[in-house]
This record gives C-alpha cells, structure tokens and sequence, in this order.
C-alpha cells in the first residue's frame, strides 16, 4: 500500500500529528509505505498510483489548486486531513483582508525573511478565496482536528491500512466533557482572561465562550478538561454540518438563551468579534458560508 501526504495552505501540523503517532507508525509503515511527504521526506512529485493521501492545508492560491489536482489525480483515496483541509481552517480567516493588506503586514510590517520590506513578486497568485479541499474535488474521508489528536489518528489510520472497519463517535465535544451544569444566575459573558473557571461546573454556564455545543468530537475535550474553553478546532458538529438552518453562531445564540432565559437579542449584542470567535475555522468552507443564516458572507465582505 502507497500512502501520500501532502501540504497545502496550512502550517505542516497535521503532517507532525502523523510523526507522533510514534510507535504506531512503526506499525503502519510494516504494511504500507510513504511514497510522499513534503515535511517528511525530499520527493518533489507525488507518483502516480498511491493507495491513501493525506491531504492537509486549505486551498488558498493557484500552487495549492494545482497540488490539489495531481494528488487527487494520482490517488484512490483521498483524506482531508485537519481542519484546513476540511474547513478552510486558520487559513480561511485571511478572507477577512485584502491580498495588498495581508502581503503588506507579512512582508513590511511585521520582521519577516525579507528585511528589505520588498513584497515578493513569485509568490503563486491567491485564488479569490481560501476553499477547504472537498470544495473542489471529491474527498473520501475527512479527519477534522487543529492538528487531529493522537489518539483519533490512532484510531483511524491504522485500521484504513488494514482495511478494517473504522467506528467512532460522531458527537459533540460535550459528550466528552465530564463537566456538569451548574447553577445559572445573572449569566454575562465573561473573556478568558477575566477570573478563573470554577472546575467542576460547564464553563458556558459560567459566562464563558465554550463551542462545546457546536464542535465535532475527537479530542476527548481536552480544553475544557484543561479549565479551557473550547474554541472549536475541530470544526462544526454533524447537526450542524447536516442541518441546512443551523450554523454556529445561531447555535451559539440558541444555546445560551436556552440555558439562561435570556433574550436571543440581547446575547447577539454581548458576542463580540465573532469572526473570530465563531468562525475562526470554517471561515474557508464554502458548505459553511452557502448556509443561508451564515454570517461569514457580511463578514468577508465587512473585512476585505
Ligand atoms: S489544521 Fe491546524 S495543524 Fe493542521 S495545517 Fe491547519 S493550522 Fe496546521
Ligand atoms: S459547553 Fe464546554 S464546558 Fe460545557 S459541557 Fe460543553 S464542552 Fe463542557
Ligand atoms: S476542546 Fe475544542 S479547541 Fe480544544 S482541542 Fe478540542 S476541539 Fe479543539
């Protein structure tokens, strides 16, 4: 069996979530070989005939769109792997800038590679918009995680290299949490850095931000088991992605005013930044944004 990984717009996390599978690896390379990797290894093409590719990065210029192309051109399966891939990821938020803005901050206004301040000339153009991979060609499975954790991967991969039957959850990141609801009185929202999360009670409960509700299982909630709220790496819920009504912020919205009686008005006025806070990772997701109560269109359209 030929496996292939290859990197788009993303920042090779997914393809170190890989490296620390660890022993496992050892495992999965006795029954399959890694015919290409860019981080892993100096192979410049993918070759033609590779069983599985791991796809990673969203698609966010012309290079990508190519890359994008040949692997799935050259592979039986493809796999969109992290939440780049699946979702557009981090790299979807560049949507809320102009290409000039974004250029201009990387290359002159932050210290970059390039101490003369000269914006480059052969960088690949953008594409009008980042795409997750399943928006331009067929993806077969998608492994959503910023990076995918350890242990997901554990149950994913090596099972697909033996053919096996994969079973998982498909839940939220609540059905892993072990937090209970606590006590609700005068909820207001409350920023991360302001006191300290009691530990044992839903932090959404207590005034702050967790997407636990609306984020799709696989990390076993760690955030939240760490007094962390979630902020919705892995990308949305099944509910969410299957339900053409419900998208994360009116979820978000929903929720709260559920647990709390308060009016839905009200909450929209106190969710602040919710570019970021919201859609920090499916921003890129054109299934996302064609959802018709999404509020990624007015937001591209308010950044850029
Ligand atoms: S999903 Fe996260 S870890 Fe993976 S490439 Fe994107 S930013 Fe990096
Ligand atoms: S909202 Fe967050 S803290 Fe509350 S149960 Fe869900 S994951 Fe846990
Ligand atoms: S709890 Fe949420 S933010 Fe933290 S790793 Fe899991 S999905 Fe990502």
């Amino acid at each position: 069996m030929k496996i292939a990984i290859e990197e788009l717009a993303g920042c090779s996390g997914c393809s170190i979530a890989i490296l620390d599978l660890h022993e496992t690896l050892l495992d999965i390379i006795e029954k399959a070989e890694i015919v290409y990797s860019p981080v892993l290894m100096d192979v410049k093409e993918p070759p033609e005939g590779i069983d599985i590719a791991f796809v990673t990065g969203a698609v966010r210029n012309e290079e990508n769109q190519e890359r994008l192309r040949r692997i799935r051109e050259r592979s039986n399966t493809v796999i969109a792997l992290g939440t780049c891939a699946c979702y557009g990821g981090v790299s979807g938020l560049s949507m809320l800038s102009s290409q000039e803005a974004l250029f201009r901050y990387v290359y002159q206004e932050v210290d970059t590679v390039s101490p003369d301040n000269i914006i480059p000339t052969d960088v690949p153009p953008f594409l009008y918009r980042a795409f997750a991979v399943g928006d331009l060609v067929k993806v077969d499975w998608y492994i959503p995680g910023c990076p995918p954790k350890e242990e997901r991967l554990r149950q994913i991969i090596p099972p697909l290299v033996n053919g096996d039957p994969v079973a998982l959850s498909r839940k939220s990141i609540c059905s892993e949490c072990d937090r209970t609801m606590g006590p609700i009185e005068n909820w207001s929202l409350k920023r991360r850095h302001e006191g300290l999360p009691e530990r044992e009670h839903c932090l959404l409960g207590q005034g702050y931000l967790c997407l636990g509700p609306v984020t799709f299982c696989g990390c076993g909630a760690m955030c939240p088991k760490n007094n962390v709220p979630c902020h919705g790496c892995n990308g949305p819920s099944l509910d969410i992605l299957r339900e053409p009504c419900r998208d994360i912020y009116n979820m978000m919205v929903l929720r709260i005013a559920d647990m709390t009686d308060r009016p839905e008005k009200d909450i929209e006025r106190e969710l602040y930044d919710v570019a970021h806070t919201m859609y920090a990772f499916t921003m890129g997701s054109e299934v996302m944004e064609d959802k018709e109560i999404t509020k990624i269109r007015d937001l591209i359209k308010e950044g850029s």
